[in-house]
Parts: C-alpha cells; structure tokens; sequence
C-alpha cells in the first residue's frame, strides 16, 4: 500500500510548521488526511480534525461515533492518539484545548468554511492560515510506492483506451459512449470514476465538456478524456483523440503538430528544469505552426491522490521539478464550432528524465 510511512510523513510536516513558525496543523478529511495518516474519512457536518502540534504528538479529535473507523485505519497501527467527543460536546473547543498556547494554526486547504469560522470562535486570538504549503511540498514528491501506484492507475485507463475505438460508432450519443467507459473504468480496477468527457465534433472544442445527447456521426473527431480513483486513492488522468472514419480536411496537419508539442514537452520535462518551461516546451510547437491561440490552457497538472493538485505546469511558475514530481502533459488545440483534441499522459520526474505512466499509442486513432 503506498504511503505506508505515516510517522515520517507526520514528523515531515512538523518541521515544516516549525519552519515557518505555525504552532499546529489542523487537518480535515480529504486527501491531506488520507496522505497523512491513512484515513479516508468521510468530510461530516460533525467535525473530523486531526491537530499536528510544531511540537509533541498529533492528536486526531473525532466523533465518539466514527471513532472505530479511525482506528480501524492505519491510524490504529500508527498508534495516534484519538480523542473522542460526545454529541454534546463542543468539538472545536475540543480541538482548542489540544493546543492551548497557540498563537498560529494553518489549516488543511479543504476544511469545510463553516469549521474554519467556528474554530475562529473556538480560539479567537489565534492567527489562521493555509496549510496547504506546508503540505505541498512533500505531497508534491511521490515516494516509491506512490509511483507504483501512479503507473498502476495508468496501466488500468489505459486498458480503458484501448476498448474506446468499439465504443465509437455512428448512430450512438456522447453520453452512451460514456456510460460504457463509466462501466470500464470500474471494470479495470477503480472505485471510483472521477470524470468521463466524450467532446465529439464541435463539443470537443470546449475542454471540460462531459456528454451530451449528440449523436456521433461518421468524419467527427472525439475528444476522450477519462479518470478514476484506484482503491489506493491514487488516480488516473488520460486523454486521447479519436475520428470516426476520416477526419475532417485540415485536422491531420493540425493533429502531427499537437503530437510534436505532447512529445517535445515529455522529452523536455526532468528534475531541475521549471515547471513553466516544460508549458513553453510544448507551446512553442504548437506556436511554430501557427496554432498559438488555439492552445487554450495550461499544459497540466499534478496528480496523485487529486487528480488536480501541485505542481502546476504553466507559464510563470518557476517552481524546480524534482524527482518524484508526478504530473500530467496535456498540449491540446480547440477550433469553435469544428472540433478540439489532447493528447494526456501522467509523467513521473525520474533522475534523467521522466516515466511515463500512460503507453496507448499517441497516433489519431481512427474508429
Ligand atoms: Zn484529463
Ligand atoms: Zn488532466
């Protein structure tokens, strides 16, 4: 199981609290909490919150009721301390009482609004900021069975790919196609599907379409973006671009361009050049060819256990890649009213270079 470390993950955050002079973490359910000490909680109205002291043991404060599963979690084998709190209680004292003379708390990017206010009320003198730096900077560096993790996800969408071409015939609706990839994702090894875009025609020029009740007609091109969430909480993230019989005059030109800048950014990316360099690597194709202002977006994002978290590869972030880094390449180009496409794999910084976590072949598949 990745991240089996929880206890040099924990002391890991600990000195970076001590770095910046925060005196406690305050974690939420979500991925931080998950990466931290292993447990998937459920985001509740009552309040989950595990407090990571600069100094001393962490604490997690749960609700007498969910308190089983929290130990039934790596939290039990991890032997943190749970400190239960009754349907009467007020838990955000609770929490409060656990760091008595904090003056600064950063909290988990994801806490719900209603808990960051009320542990505003809880301890009124204290300075509340973000953790999510503090987090970041390890999440962001996979560890060995993180990459593990990450190349398994890859392998299972890419099983996923390789049954889409049978999915696309003429005659059947965007959100048929998706239903059948819905299924597959699960079938392959997920627990979750996280997002299924069909862009067929001219949907496929807006980049977060999902589906539609179109009907798929011979000559377009279909934009198949796909992900899901492996029983480990990694995810997968996967674009490829297909045409149904022949693609409509001018796209093929357009489409080799799209796979010189997908490639010249892979080749590019490894550990000490910037993120916003490997965005220029592929941009700089797609503007040699005259399609500048038809690449739309950055070109990609972190993944891990969210399908988008950092680093993020776009112009003006200077941040240095590092081994480890794990994040998707995405150059795509969108024509209103005709038709989009992408190219998505999942790299990993490896020394060198990159492993790449998605291996369908790249060439326009033809359906
Ligand atoms: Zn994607
Ligand atoms: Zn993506």
């Amino acid at each position: 199981m990745p991240g089996g470390d929880h206890a040099a993950r924990l002391a890991a955050l600990q000195h970076e609290a001590r770095t910046a002079g925060i005196d406690a973490v305050l974690v939420a359910p979500g991925p931080d909490l998950r990466y931290l000490v292993g447990y998937d909680a459920v985001p509740l109205e009552r309040l989950t919150c595990l407090v990571v002291p600069a100094a001393g043991d962490p604490v997690l404060v749960a609700p007498r009721l969910e308190v089983l599963a929290a130990q039934a979690s790596p939290v039990g084998s991890l032997g943190l301390a749970v400190l239960p709190w009754g349907e009467l209680d007020d838990p955000y004292s609770v929490v409060a009482s656990v760091v008595p003379g904090a003056l600064s708390v950063a909290l988990d990017n994801h806490m719900w609004a209603e808990k960051v206010l009320a542990l505003r009320d809880a301890m009124p003198a204290v300075e509340q900021v973000l953790a999510g730096p503090l987090i970041a900077r390890q999440r962001m560096r996979k560890d060995a069975a993180e990459v593990e993790a990450l190349i398994a996800a890859g392998a299972a969408i890419d099983r996923v790919h390789e049954a889409v071409p049978g999915l696309l015939r003429p005659g059947r609706t965007e959100r048929e196609v998706g239903a059948d990839i819905a299924d597959l994702i699960i079938d392959v090894g997920h627990v979750r599907v996280d997002f299924v875009i069909v862009g067929s025609g001219p949907n496929g020029a807006s980049p977060h379409h999902e589906v539609s009740d179109r009907i798929l007609e011979r000559g377009d091109v279909v934009v198949v973006d796909i992900g899901g969430t492996m029983p480990d909480g990694y995810r997968s993230d996967c674009t490829r671009t297909y045409a149904i019989g022949e693609a409509p005059e001018g796209f093929a030109a357009r489409y080799e361009a799209l796979q010189q800048a997908q490639a010249a950014a892979v080749a590019h990316a490894r550990p000490g050049v910037t993120c916003e360099s490997v965005d220029g690597a592929a941009r700089v194709v797609l503007e040699a060819a005259g399609m500048g202002d038809l690449f739309i977006h950055r070109t990609g994002h972190g993944i891990g256990l969210e399908t988008h978290e950092e680093p993020y590869i776009v112009s003006g972030n200077t941040l240095v890649l590092e081994t480890g880094m794990a994040f998707s390449v995405e150059p795509g180009f969108y024509v209103e009213g005709s038709y989009g496409a992408r190219i998505e794999d999942i790299v990993i910084a490896t020394e060198g270079g990159v492993t790449v976590a998605n291996n369908r072949p790249r060439d326009l598949v033809v359906a």
